[in-house]
Order: C-alpha cells, then structure tokens, then sequence
C-alpha cells in the first residue's frame, strides 16, 4: 500500500521533516506492541507538538483519506494503538505534546497534554500537595492521552474511580481536523450532552485527545500498606467485606493475588523479596489512607489482629517504612513481566460481580483442564473492582498456540458472560476484543456504536478496525 503523493512531503511542512519517520528501523517501534504479541505494519508515523500541529495533520490525512492510529505510550495490551498489517495506516503519536499547562490546586484540577506520561502528572500534583489517582503498572511509560482514551482502571479503581472519573474535561481534534475545546475545570456543568464522554474509552476510533483537565484529591499523609496471606479468594472477598466496614471510602486498593504470581515476582523482579514467614496459595496486597497525620496505622494492626484471631488470615504484615511499601507495588506491579517467564501467557482481563470472584476461579479452573489440560491458572488483580486479570500459563512449545489461546479466550468469555460479567474490564477491545465483542454485544449496543462513529468520523479515518 502506498501513500498520496505529496502527503508525507505536506506533513513534513506541519512537523518538520525530523518528526516524519519512514525508515523501517524507525517504524518498528511504533508498530510493535508492548508484549511483542501485535505486529503492524506502518506506512509513516508523524510526532507533531502542539494542538495546532495535530489539528493541521489530522485536516490533510481527512482530505486524503489516510488512516490514522492515535498513539501514546503504546503500552495499550489489546493492539489498539499499533496499525494492522495493511502497512497502509500512519501512526500519530502524541509523545511530544508533553507539557502541564496548569495546576490549580484550589479548583483541584490540572491540565496536562496528551503526552505526558503518567508519572509526570503524578509528580505535578504532588508537588501542588494534591493526588492524582490513577496509578497502573506502566505509569513510567503510559501517557494521560492514552489512558483517557483506553479509560484504564488500575490499583486505586476501589476508591477512585476509573480514569473516565477522574477526567473534568478535554481538547480533541475532530476527525475532520477542526479543535473542540471542552476544556473545562467545572464540577458542574449541565448544558447539554456530556460531550467528553464520548472520547473517554473510545481508543482513538472518534477523536485525537490533545489535551484534559483532570480531577485532584487531597494527598494522603498517612498510609498502612498490608500484605496478607489467605487460603483462597473467597477468604479475600470477606475480608474486603470487613475492610470496608471497617475503614469505608478510606480502602484505596484491595489486589488478590495467586501464589504463584508473587513467587515469580520474588524470583524476577530486582529488590523484591518474600514478606512473610508463612507461604499462602493467595495473598492480599490492600492500602487505607486518608488525609490526617496519624492514628491509622493502629487502627490497621488492630484490624489485623482481630482477622488472625477469626482465622481468616494465615499470616499478614504492614509495611513498616515507604522502602517497604514501595518493594511491595514493586512486587505487583512486576508480576505481568514477572509471569512471562514461566511459559506463553494466555490474557483476560474480565469483571464479575465481586461476591462472584470465587466462583470464576473455580469453575475456570474446571474450564481450563477441560479446554487446556497441560495449561494452569495464573489470576491476579483488582478484587475490590470485581476485575481479575484471568490469565493462564501454557506451555512454551503448545502447537497451534494462537488457535490454543482462542480456544480459551472463548471459553473464558462464555463463564464471564454466564456471571454476568465484562469481557473486557479496563483494557479495552482495540483489536484484538473486536471480533468477540462483535459476537457478544446485542445488536442495538452495536448499532448505536456504529451511528456515533458514522457522526464524528463519517470518512472512517480514525483508528480503523479498533472497536467498531
Ligand atoms: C505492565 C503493564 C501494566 C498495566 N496495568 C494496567 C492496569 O493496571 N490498568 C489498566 O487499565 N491498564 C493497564 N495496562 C494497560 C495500559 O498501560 C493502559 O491501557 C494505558 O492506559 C494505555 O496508555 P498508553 O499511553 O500506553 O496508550 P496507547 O497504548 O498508546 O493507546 C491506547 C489506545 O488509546 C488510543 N490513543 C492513545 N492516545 C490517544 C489520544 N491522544 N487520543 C485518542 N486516542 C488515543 C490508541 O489508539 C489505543 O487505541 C498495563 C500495561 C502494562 C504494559
């Protein structure tokens, strides 16, 4: 597939010539998602830096009907921010729109562009003495565009919501390359349709986010970070149930974890060593916090104390100073590299309704000896949001691994579905969830999506074959 004449040449006059790559060794990255398993082809990738540029960019692939892939971090795990194989797709990374345009720390908002990595965002709240919440994984790498557009979850989901709750307002270039700017700081704002929800999760197929005004929360002075060993997940799902009548909004993270999962992080991730003195088949990774300086620690121990007298806890610590409480989101956040080492990994990232978490680690578990028998279970994640990441380890040299995985993937979504659950709970669908949730959504849910696409990109320019 080859470009217009002319169209790379007119978007080195918006970028510059430097920000116009087109050498395979240049594409490769762009093209190539985070975990290796998704390998596009792109025809160029332009890294314009500002509004202005993005507008202009996005104005000429619209007359010259090229399509664009939104990219941020291109850490994004369903291949939604790669192009296909056509080799026809230009990718449009938001990497060098890096700038915080403003923190208010008495509004409690900060807007930031789409290509500041999430870290970076963090730090300038904090350094306002507020917090922004969203915490995942990749936040080195992710950028806010990226996970405004993806509405990515993460750790703090319990307490704060999704990123889609954590969004005031947003600056997108439409798909016909004018700016609508609904950059907003306003908590209360009901004039009409909600028109940045539309963008929030829409992974690039309606608009470019260039910018966003985010939500600030006060910052925590005081923090207890306990790390408990349980005996299975349904022990997990009671003890959240005290948690929080114990400590209400002030459970800021509630992570289940498989054994197995935490002997691979102590094994791979650098630092990272076991915390307790009893092995557990799970653990319990969970953070209260609130704003006061002290007296929450003790109320922690206490609580601690009473779940080891009812026997719903085998052995439990708090950490005792920041290095230890660091080690131990060092050892979650490690566990996905961490988990690569034990075979060919199998992803779901699935939603039931908390209280039904241990039904779909058991009855997954007969799914899979019956679908496949040399393969074994591996879930982690965000209990207190009803999310696992239901992942399974297959062994390296499976044949057919691609059919394998398909193979469980439907499985897996048949059990979701019968729980009444999400087959995609905070990654998305990109391309990888499109064909199963084109199976799965009722037809009125698809068509709905198909109009409001037809509405904002009626040439199909953005982001083509991601969602709809
Ligand atoms: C180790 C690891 C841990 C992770 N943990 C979590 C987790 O706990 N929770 C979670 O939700 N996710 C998690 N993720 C997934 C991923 O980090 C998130 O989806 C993140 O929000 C993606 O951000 P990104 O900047 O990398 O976006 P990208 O991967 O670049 O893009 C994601 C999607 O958004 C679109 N897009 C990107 N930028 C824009 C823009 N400016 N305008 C319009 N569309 C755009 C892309 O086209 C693509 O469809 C994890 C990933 C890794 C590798």
């Amino acid at each position: 597939v080859s470009l217009p004449p002319g169209f790379a040449e007119r978007c080195a006059a918006v970028v510059g010539p430097d920000h116009v790559l087109g050498a395979r060794a240049e594409l490769e990255p762009y093209a190539t998602d985070f975990w290796r398993h998704t390998r596009g082809e792109a025809a160029l990738v332009l890294r314009p830096r500002d509004t202005a540029e993005v507008a202009a960019v996005v104005a000429l692939a619209a007359g010259h009907r090229v399509p664009l892939v939104p990219q941020a971090g291109n850490t994004g795990l369903v291949g939604g921010g790669v192009p296909d194989a056509s080799g026809g797709q230009v990718v449009l990374s938001l990497a060098r729109l890096d700038r915080v345009r403003a923190v208010d720390p008495a509004g409690d908002a900060l807007v930031a562009e789409a290509g500041c990595t999430l870290a970076s965002v963090q730090a300038a709240a904090e350094a306002a003495d507020r917090l922004f919440p969203l915490s995942l994984g990749s936040e080195g790498t992710c950028r806010i565009g990226g996970n405004l557009a993806a509405n990515a979850g993460g750790i703090n989901v319990i307490r704060y919501g999704m990123a889609r709750d954590l969004c005031l307002g947003l600056e997108v270039v439409l798909a016909d390359g004018r700016v609508w700017n609904g950059l907003r700081t306003l908590r209360k704002d009901n004039t009409g349709y909600d028109l940045k929800q539309l963008f929030l999760g829409s992974e690039g197929t309606l608009g470019v986010v260039t910018a966003a005004s985010l939500r600030l929360f006060p910052r925590p002075r005081e923090r207890a970070t306990l790390f408990l060993g349980v005996d299975s997940p349904a022990t997990a799902v009671e003890l959240l149930g005290r948690a929080r009548g114990r400590f209400g909004e002030l459970v800021s993270a509630f992570e289940l974890i498989v054994a197995t999962c935490v002997e691979a992080a102590v094994e791979h991730v650098p630092g990272v060593r076991f915390p307790l003195a009893e092995k557990a088949p799970w653990y319990v990774l969970a953070e209260v916090a609130w704003s006061l300086p002290e007296g929450l620690e003790a109320a922690a121990d206490a609580w601690l104390e009473a779940a080891l007298e009812d026997g719903l806890i085998l052995d439990a610590t708090r950490a005792q100073s920041e290095a230890q409480r660091a080690m131990l989101w060092r050892m979650r956040e490690g566990i996905s590299e961490a988990a690569t080492r034990l075979g060919a990994i199998a992803r779901h990232d699935v939603a039931v309704p908390v209280a039904r978490i241990p039904e779909l680690v058991e009855r997954g578990a007969a799914v899979l000896r019956e679908v496949a028998p040399d393969a074994y279970l591996i879930p982690f994640g965000h209990v207190g949001d009803g999310n696992l990441h239901f992942n399974v380890v297959l062994p390296r040299d499976t044949a057919d691994l691609p059919a394998v995985r398909q193979r469980l993937q439907t499985a897996v979504f048949d059990l979701v579905g019968g729980l009444g659950g999400s087959i995609s709970a905070e990654h998305g669908i990109g391309r990888a969830k499109r064909a199963e949730l084109h199976a799965r959504k009722p037809a009125l849910d698809l068509e709905l999506m198909g109009r409001l696409k037809a509405a904002l990109d009626p040439e199909g320019i953005l982001n083509p074959g991601v969602i709809v």
